[in-house]
C-alpha cells in the first residue's frame, strides 16, 4: 500500500517510511492512497472471527508485501494479549471498554502496533531507533509501554516536572530498560519544543536515527479500525445484520478516523457521534461547515482538552473538504463537565456501572443523539479509559471510592526512574550525546 500526505506535495511513501517518517516531509499527514475494502464474502468469513484474525486481516491490506505474513500475524497476536469486552447496558446498548492493555487507556492498541511495526523495520535496516517524545501525560505512557523490551528501538521521553498526575508520572517512569524518562523543569510546551529543536540539530540527526510516537503516526490509526471492525461484525450478527451506530470520546480525532476508515472498508457501520467536551471545533464545523479553531480549554475529561486537533485534516481529506458529505456520516456533541459528572450519576443509579469522565461524553452525546433520531441499530460507546484514572472525578460525582486494578497499583508500588534536566536544548543534546 502507497501513502500520501494530506499536503498533497511529498512523494508517496511506503508503510516503512510512513512509520518512521511520522509526520509527511511537508507537514502533512500519511493517508492511505486508497482505503481497502472488503468483499462480503470476506465479511461473512470473518463473522465469528476472534479479534486477532479481524486484525490480521485488516492489517495485512495496509502492509502489502512490506511484512511477511506469519510475522505480521505473530506482531498482532503480541499486541493483543488483553480482552476487548463488550459490556451490555441494555438491548441494544454497549460499552466497548478498550482500556484492559497496560495503561489502562485505549492509546495502548496504537502503541502497541506502532512499537512493533518500528522495531520490525528497523530490524530490516540493521540500525537503533530512538524514538523522541513530548508528552502531558497519556501518550507517553502508551509510548514507554508499547516500546518496552522492543529490540533496535529505545524511547527518550520528555515531561513537565511536577505538571503531570502521579499516576501518569508513575507510568511515565518505570517502564525502565530501552524507556528513559526526561523530567524537565519547565512546562509542556518547552517539553515539545526541545523536541522539535532536536529533530533539527543535524549533528544530532547524523549520529541518530530520531523518529517520533505522536498521534498522527499512521501505524497507531490502522490498529485502531481492528476494535470497530470486530464490534460491528459481532454486534451486526446479533441483531440480524443491522449496522452498528458508534460514539466516540474525541481529542485529536485519531479514533474517530479510524472508526470512519473501518465504515468505508466496508465493516457494517451505519452512523458515528463526535462526542467532544468543551473544546468543540469539529462539533462547530459539522453544525455550521466553519472550522474555526479556538484554544484549548480545561476539562474533566483532559485527554479530550484539544482546541485545533490534529487528525482534522485527515478527515477533511476524507470527505473532500466537504461539510455535508462528513455529517453525512459523523453527527457532533458538545458535553459540559456539569453533565459529564451528571452521565457519570445516571449511568451508575440505572445500570450499576462506573464510566470514566471521556467515555461519559460519550454516552452523554449518544443520548442527545438518539432524542432526534429513533434508531434500532445496535449502539457502542467506546470507552476509552478505565474509571480507576480518573478517581477524583469518580469521587465528586458518585461519592465512592472505588479499587484500583492490580496492574495500576504495581505501577504504583515502582521506584520512579527519571533524569532530571533543564529547559534548554542544550541539555537535552548533551543528554543525547550519552546515548
Ligand atoms: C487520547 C484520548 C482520547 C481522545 O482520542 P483522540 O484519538 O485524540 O480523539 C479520549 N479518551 C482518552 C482516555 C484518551 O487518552
Amino acid at each position: 500500500m502507497i501513502f500520501y500526505s494530506t499536503n498533497k506535495s511529498s512523494v508517496p511513501a511506503s508503510l516503512k517510511k510512513a512509520t518512521l517518517e511520522g509526520l509527511a516531509p511537508d507537514g502533512g499527514l500519511y493517508v492511505p492512497s486508497e482505503i481497502p475494502a472488503f468483499s462480503p464474502g470476506e465479511l461473512e468469513l470473518l463473522q465469528n472471527a476472534p479479534f486477532t484474525d479481524v486484525a490480521f486481516a485488516i492489517a495485512k491490506k495496509f502492509t502489502g508485501d512490506e511484512i511477511p505474513h506469519d510475522r505480521l500475524y505473530a506482531i498482532i497476536e503480541e499486541c493483543y494479549t488483553f480482552d476487548t469486552p463488550l459490556h451490555k447496558l441494555d438491548g441494544k446498548t454497549f460499552v466497548e471498554e478498550l482500556f484492559h492493555g497496560p495503561t489502562l487507556a485505549f492509546k495502548d492498541y496504537g502503541a502497541r502496533f506502532l512499537a512493533r511495526m518500528t522495531g520490525y523495520f528497523a530490524e530490516e535496516d540493521q540500525k537503533l531507533i530512538t524514538i523522541l517524545v513530548a508528552t502531558s501525560g497519556d501518550t507517553g505512557s502508551a509510548v514507554a509501554y508499547g516500546f518496552q523490551g522492543i529490540a533496535n528501538t529505545r524511547v527518550v521521553l520528555l515531561y513537565p516536572s511536577g505538571k503531570v498526575s502521579r499516576l501518569q508520572e508513575q507510568q511515565l517512569t518505570t517502564a525502565g530498560g530501552n524507556v528513559t524518562a526526561l523530567e524537565v523543569n519547565g512546562d509542556f510546551d518547552d517539553c515539545q519544543r526541545m523536541v522539535k529543536q532536536a529533530f533539527m540539530d543535524q549533528d544530532t540527526r547524523r549520529r541518530l536515527t530520531l523518529t517520533s510516537a505522536n498521534s498522527i503516526n499512521i501505524s497507531r490509526l490502522i490498529p485502531q479500525t481492528f476494535y470497530y471492525a470486530w464490534a460491528a461484525l459481532k454486534l451486526s450478527k446479533e441483531h440480524s445484520g443491522r449496522k452498528v451506530v458508534f460514539s466516540v470520546p474525541s481529542g485529536n480525532y485519531g479514533n474517530l478516523t479510524a472508526g470512519v476508515l473501518a465504515m468505508k472498508m466496508g465493516f457494517p457501520i451505519s452512523h458515528f457521534i463526535a462526542a467532544a467536551n468543551a473544546n468543540d471545533s469539529v462539533t462547530r464545523y459539522l453544525d455550521e461547515g466553519r472550522y474555526e479553531p479556538r484554544p484549548t480549554i480545561r476539562t474533566l475529561s483532559t485527554a479530550m482538552d484539544v482546541g485545533n486537533p490534529s487528525n482534522f485534516a485527515r478527515l477533511q481529506h476524507i470527505y473532500h473538504y466537504n461539510a455535508l458529505e462528513m455529517a453525512h456520516d459523523i453527527s457532533g456533541y458538545s458535553t459540559p463537565d456539569s453533565e459529564t459528572l451528571e452521565t457519570i450519576r445516571e449511568v451508575y443509579d440505572h445500570y450499576d456501572y462506573i464510566m470514566d469522565p471521556h467515555t461519559a461524553v460519550g454516552y452523554h452525546s449518544l443520548e442527545a443523539w438518539r432524542r432526534t433520531h429513533r434508531t434500532d441499530d445496535p449502539s457502542v460507546v467506546l470507552s476509552t479509559a478505565h474509571p480507576a484514572k480518573f478517581i477524583e472525578s469518580i469521587q465528586d460525582a458518585l461519592g465512592i471510592e472505588i479499587p484500583i486494578p492490580g496492574r495500576l497499583q504495581s505501577v504504583l508500588d515502582k521506584q520512579k526512574s527519571t533524569t532530571p534536566i533543564d529547559a534548554s536544548y542544550r541539555d537535552l543534546a548533551t543528554f543525547l550525546e550519552t546515548l
